[in-house]
């Protein structure tokens, strides 16, 4: 393979979830810059990130589901064409302290975060099989997949069990050219982190660790996503990419 093709995407079909805002959409649009051909599914419309890629590529196209609806998800997957990469990155979170948590919102982030990224997985990888194809499935962790975090504890329990999964099902799939690989983002500026950064006490207590000196932007995403999703990562798997400005390694 020339060098100038390890990191290109042409003519392979991604699915992004959560791709209508934040890390999701700019990862949509990185992606497709690399020339994929890219669907976006979010339970509110996908405008803006299609009206982004159109920019430079003539397919964008967007889904509206619920990640936690299992069978709609199951038909995008098995409807579409067959795709090449998944990027797991839907996401929710909810702050609470442990003792004041409750069942419906624990069910709700493990649900979104978690058990609908084994089971998209689970359609996604059938199809490649079935196919006979290689394929790359992108699952968007968090720093708090190696940390507890602060009043976040169904978070920090999705994202370390997302983690887990991509090990898990890495081993399942190695061998048939499916790599399943994840990236844990540390703290980027989006709608995720908007309370966080409307505390101004938290907000500098953060930035004061981040040796980069900086939160994270959503487009700080595309580079490691880019790789995952593409030839030059063919023989990476269960790994786990760290995107902190140096967090994790502080
Ligand atoms: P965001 O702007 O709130 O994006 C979350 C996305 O997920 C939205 O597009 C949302 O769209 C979608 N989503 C949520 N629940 C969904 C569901 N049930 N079905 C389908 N789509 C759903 O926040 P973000 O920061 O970009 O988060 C993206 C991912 O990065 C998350 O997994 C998050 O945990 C992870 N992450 C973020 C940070 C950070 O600092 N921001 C750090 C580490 C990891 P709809 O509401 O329209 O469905």
């Amino acid at each position: 393979m020339r060098r100038a093709e390890l990191f290109r995407l042409d003519g392979l079909n991604a699915l992004v979830t959560g791709a209508n805002t934040g890390i999701g959409q700019a990862i949509a649009v990185g992606l497709s810059q690399y020339g994929a051909q890219v669907t976006c599914l979010a339970r509110r419309d996908c405008d803006e990130t299609l009206a982004l890629i159109k920019n430079h590529s003539d397919f964008g196209r967007a889904v509206c589901a619920d990640v936690s609806d299992q069978p709609a998800c199951r038909s995008i997957i098995s409807d579409g064409p067959v795709f090449d990469i998944l990027v797991n990155n839907a996401g929710v979170i909810k702050r609470s302290s442990s003792e004041s948590a409750t069942e419906e919102d624990w069910d709700r982030v493990i649900d979104t975060n978690l058990k609908s990224t084994f089971f998209l997985s689970q359609v996604f990888g059938r199809n490649l099989l079935d196919a006979g194809k290689p394929g790359k499935i992108i699952n968007i962790a968090s720093v708090l997949a190696f940390q507890g975090g602060i009043g976040v504890a169904s978070y920090a329990a999705s994202k370390h069990g997302m983690v887990g999964l991509t090990r898990s099902m890495s081993n399942d799939w190695a061998a048939h050219g499916i790599n399943v690989n994840a990236i844990a983002p540390g703290y980027i500026q989006t709608n995720n982190t908007a309370a966080l950064q409307a505390d101004v006490e938290r907000s500098n207590a953060i930035l004061q660790r981040i040796p980069a000196g900086r939160w994270g932007r959503p487009d700080d995403l595309i580079g490691a996503s880019v790789f995952l999703a593409s030839p030059a990562s063919n023989y990476v798997h269960g790994s786990v990419l760290t995107v902190d400005g140096g967090w994790l390694a502080r």
